[in-house]
């Protein structure tokens, strides 16, 4: 992969997989959770027909080719889909008391490109549809995970 992954050479293999120990990595998905360790979320990039897509994959699902290349986003989006999720797997740093917010988000590089993530700091009142969101990290067992908080308003504001 090239250096726009926003890639880290110093961390190897070996290194992602203690951090990540419960995911099943993968000559592909390996770049994605590499980059999580430094702070920056990767969707793959066609560099045929300039679509995105995620998850990475090895060829462009929109033109077939295989010219894609991993690229961090910006990390700005909007809630699409919201789950509330009251019970799931057990971990040291999962709270169920409050139902735990399970978005999937569609993030502003392209109509219909979406991760999955939590919604943080934000009061259940505010969980909506369209939620204007960005990019923020937790700590689980840990590592580094993506999830989105609720944006700030000035700064939806284009300069
Ligand atoms: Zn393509």
């Amino acid at each position: 992969m090239t250096a726009t992954d926003g890639d880290s050479p110093e961390i190897t293999d070996e290194v992602v997989l203690a951090r990540y120990p419960h995911v099943r990595l993968d000559h592909l998905n390996k770049h994605f959770y590499r980059v999580l360790l430094g702070h920056r979320l990767l969707a793959g990039h066609c560099d045929q027909c300039d679509q995105w897509h995620t998850p990475l994959r090895p060829r462009c699902p929109h033109c077939w080719s295989e010219a894609v290349t991993p690229r961090p986003v910006r990390g700005r989006g909007a809630v699409y889909l919201l789950t509330l999720l009251h019970q799931g797997p057990p971990s040291p740093d999962m709270d169920y008391s409050t139902p735990w917010p399970l978005a999937a988000v569609e993030l502003v590089e392209q109509l219909g490109l979406r991760v999955t993530a939590t919604i943080v700091e934000c009061p259940p009142e505010r969980l909506r549809i369209g939620l204007p969101v960005e990019l923020t990290w937790i700590l689980r067992d840990g590592a580094p995970w993506p999830a989105f908080r609720p944006a700030e308003e000035e700064s939806d504001v284009e300069a």
